[in-house]
């Protein structure tokens, strides 16, 4: 078993999610599916199930061309997506399980960025696939929802077991991580896990996966409770209330602005 990063447009990642043993794979989200296909081609695998998290284009944008190059493929996504989601041909809904290549994944119904946005959770591998809603030290704009909505979504993902690896659908960790020491300057697991992954950057390479474990000591959206995050909001609007929605959609209305 093996995860193999495709990386898509500027800052987007498709996944090959790979059964080594039968030589065949999934992929997570397809913008360019000649990059996709042309990753495929070079670990020798058979494409059997493409596993959309959403409809917006810079996850789908190549579901069609990857369709037309492997005709028999299957096309995963949420139902609650409404006919967005281009060439879909198994329809989910929360709590659904896919199986292809010998490889099984739970459906994980996590709206707001967009209304049916899923995440794909393999259990075998120790791994979610999060999409636009969870990101390394971050999670996605609240598009289709509102910040409950999304709240609830993030903790879900949270009650997943600690070892999880989160595989996200973008590289934006670097600039969520400066986000985040404005929140908590004295969190050390931020200031470590963001010189880490400045230093990574540097070396052009990728800052996935992260675990659930982890985002919990450094995501300020799954942090809605630390007091030095809850202190400094406080110091900026002392009218703020004292509620976990409350408090996680200025979060999220100051990253919009950051
Ligand atoms: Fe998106
Ligand atoms: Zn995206």
């Amino acid at each position: 078993m093996a995860i193999i990063p495709v990386p898509q447009l500027k800052d987007n990642f498709a996944y090959l999610v790979v059964n080594d043993a039968a030589k065949q794979c999934g992929v997570v989200d397809c913008a360019e599916a000649d990059k996709v296909l042309a990753a495929i081609k070079r670990e020798g695998l058979t494409p059997v199930a493409l596993l959309s998290t959403h409809w917006h284009p810079d996850h789908v944008g190549g579901n069609l061309d990857l369709v037309k190059a492997v005709p028999d493929i299957k096309v995963f996504g949420a139902r609650a997506e409404d006919g967005r989601i281009p060439a879909l041909t198994d329809p989910l809904d929360d709590g659904d399980t896919v199986r292809f290549g010998g490889l099984e994944a739970r459906v994980l119904g996590i709206p707001a960025h967009t209304n049916g946005h899923v995440a794909y959770y393999f259990a075998a591998l120790k791994s979610v696939f999060s999409g636009d809603t969870l990101f390394i030290a971050g999670c996605g704009r609240v598009f289709e929802g509102k910040a409950d909505t999304m709240l609830a979504s993030l903790r879900k993902l949270a009650a997943l077991p600690a070892e999880t690896m989160v595989y996200c659908g973008h590289e934006y960790t670097v600039r969520n991580l400066e986000f985040a020491l404005t929140l908590e300057p004295n969190n050390l697991d931020l200031k470590a896990k963001h010189d880490w992954a400045v230093k990574a950057r540097a070396a052009s390479q990728w800052t996935i996966p992260s675990t659930i474990g982890d985002e919990k000591r450094f995501n300020p959206f799954l942090r809605v409770d630390s007091p030095e995050l809850r202190a400094t909001l406080k110091r900026k609007d002392p009218s703020l209330a004292d509620d976990p929605v409350a408090i996680f959609a200025r979060t999220r209305e100051l990253k919009d602005n950051f």
